[in-house]
């Protein structure tokens, strides 16, 4: 065995993970080597450090803020959903109204029925250009989760 391979094989030994005879085979050559006797060794210390971590409970006044925040972003997310419903709704009314009052009136003249066209479509343009965006770069956030 080479001490390329040994440094993979250490943690998988320390977790009982290896066969009697790679286990023999590994600490054969952990005890010829120097190296990495002393990595094995120094691996050793480390897990015996983290068997000795106790985390403590949380207290109940974080877990009723935790949730009490859940809660809270789950209120506010159905608030977004029955608002953007709702202007959806009055955006398709306001379409029709529009269409039926403007351009399928003859006195209104062609002019203004072509500038608001095109002003109509370039605002489309950009709400789905910039709500397009938005999504993507939040779905991309490493840092959404932070608290600030
Ligand atoms: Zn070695």
């Amino acid at each position: 065995m080479r001490c390329h391979e040994v440094g993979e094989l250490l943690s998988a030994l320390l977790d009982g993970e290896l066969s009697s005879s790679e286990e023999q085979d590994l600490l054969r050559h952990v005890q010829v080597c120097p190296v990495c006797s002393q990595e094995f060794r120094d691996l050793q210390r480390l897990e015996d450090m983290m068997s000795k971590v106790c985390l403590p409970d949380l207290p109940d006044a974080a877990w009723e803020e935790h949730w009490s925040c859940l809660y809270n972003k789950l209120e506010r997310r159905i608030g977004y959903l029955f608002a953007g419903i709702g202007i959806t709704l009055l955006l398709i009314y306001g379409f029709f109204e529009l269409l039926h009052m403007w351009f399928l009136n003859p006195a209104v003249s062609l002019l203004l029925k072509m500038s608001i066209g095109i002003l109509g479509v370039g605002l489309i343009i950009l709400c789905i250009s910039t709500s397009r965006e938005k999504l993507l770069s939040r779905r991309y956030d490493r840092y959404k989760e932070l608290v600030r």
